[in-house]
């Protein structure tokens, strides 16, 4: 805001990239002024072009959950970019990487490394098609599992954010194969069961919707789905993109204890690279090529230097880590229900973990799409941009969750409850 490198810098990015952005939420949009142009990160800060300092909650929407540029972490990947950054070969690092996830994640038997959370979702979903013969795909309204065509119907994070659930450019007969209900709503999801369970190929769920900001599953909701597909013979997916050694290193399924057919994995476990994992139950995964009939490839999968970098990262996620996390976002937390108090702001206040979300709302508590959108988006974009001035980056969405790292302090939290509530009473 009244930063005129990123003025200058958007508008050269606004001639050739669409809508300046290599990704739509980042343009700022939904909360009106320029995008900040990041020039470089440490710890729990990024600093803008200008030089300006800010206190980091997307931590690049997920995956910094130690902070930025952690030396074991950036060790790591110099060590390992000096081997060479890419060979399209097996490696001894990316065995280690399965080794890794199939220990965390004891749901995982098998396990492919991709390059993106799209890419391990759009995967996982193709194996479970080739598994079960099936084509149909059951997703929850509000929910974001990357970009494929089947996946885009009803959407969260940016689709939600520009008001476009479904994405134009996806044929309807690959829509038609998508059935989408209320997140939360088991009831819906027993009679769409009980109706065409026999064509029901996958049941893909964000365990914790980060995407139409944080909503947490009402007891009961993520075993029924595990049973319902069970009991059809469904694929289970967890979509774990986001809550993957985010709200436990063992991510949703070690909080519920459920054991889904398969997860997806990404942000946290490529340690800022672009890597990310699908698998699952062997018997699944041995359907993908070159095992099996269903194909899926890429050049620089299980890249060695993407690699490095997740392992150093996971290496350094044991129990203290999450106990500080905890520690510091219901800091957060509590910081900001109390600044709404103060202040005689309405809105709602709601973390798992180091994920959570402020919503501008009458103060009910938000369980799926329909009550998240009742949201005030004008007075969450006033709050945002008062934020930004005050050096404060939160996502620039009321539908995305914001994210605490390993790196804050809880003097950062105290002051950036300080600018929250003077944010609050920001009437331009
Ligand atoms: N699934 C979930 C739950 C996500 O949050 C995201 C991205 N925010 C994706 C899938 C897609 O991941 P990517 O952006 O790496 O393609």
């Amino acid at each position: 805001m009244n930063d005129p490198i990123s003025h200058k810098l958007f508008e050269r990015a606004q001639a050739l990239i669409p809508g300046g952005v290599n990704s739509p939420v980042r343009a700022f949009r939904a909360v009106g002024g320029d995008p900040v142009f990041i020039a470089r990160a440490e710890g729990a800060y990024v600093y803008g072009a200008n030089g300006a300092q800010y206190t980091d909650y997307v931590g690049s929407w997920g995956p910094m959950i130690l902070g930025h540029t952690h030396p074991e972490v950036i060790k790591a990947i110099v060590a390992a970019a000096a081997n060479g950054t890419s060979y399209g070969a097996p490696t001894e690092l990316e065995v280690r990487f399965a080794e890794k996830l199939t220990q965390l994640y004891p749901s995982i038997e098998m396990v492919r490394a991709v390059s993106s959370g799209t890419e391990a979702t759009m995967s996982a979903i193709r194996a479970a098609r080739g598994f079960t013969g099936r084509d149909v795909t059951v997703k929850f309204e509000g929910c974001y599992h990357g970009h494929a065509d089947f996946l885009l119907v009803k959407a969260g994070s940016g689709l939600a954010t520009l008001g476009v659930p479904d994405s134009a450019g996806v044929p309807s007969s690959t829509a038609g194969h998508t059935s989408t209900l209320a997140y939360n709503d088991r009831a819906a999801l027993r009679e769409l069961f009980a109706a065409r369970g026999d064509q029901i190929a996958a049941v893909i769920v964000e365990p914790v919707v980060g995407n139409m900001g944080c909503v947490p599953p009402v007891p009961g909701f993520l075993e029924e789905i595990v049973a319902l597909c069970q009991k059809h013979g469904a694929v289970s997916i967890f979509d774990e993109v986001m809550t993957g050694c985010r709200v436990a290193l063992g991510g949703m399924q070690q909080r519920t204890g459920l054991t889904p057919d398969m997860t997806c994995l990404g942000k946290i476990i490529g340690g800022g690279l672009p890597l990310a994992a699908y698998g699952g139950k062997r018997a699944i995964m041995q359907q993908v090529a070159p095992l099996g009939p269903v194909y899926q490839a890429g050049t620089l999968s299980g890249n060695p230097v993407a690699v490095s970098a997740g392992l150093a990262t996971l290496e350094r996620l044991d129990a203290g880590a999450y106990e500080k996390l905890e520690h510091l976002a219901s800091r957060l937390e509590q910081g900001l229900l109390a600044a709404l108090a103060r202040t005689k702001t309405s809105g709602h206040v709601q973390r798992v973990g180091s994920m959570l979300t402020l919503f501008f709302n009458d103060g009910s508590p938000v369980r799926d799409w329909a009550d998240a959108k009742k949201s005030d988006t004008e007075r969450f974009g006033r709050w945002h941009r008062a934020m930004i001035t005050r050096g404060q980056y939160f996502p620039p969405s009321q539908f995305e969750a914001a994210f605490v790292s390993i790196a804050h302090t809880e003097a950062d939290i105290d002051a950036t409850v300080r600018a929250a509530e003077e944010a609050m009473l920001e009437r331009a």
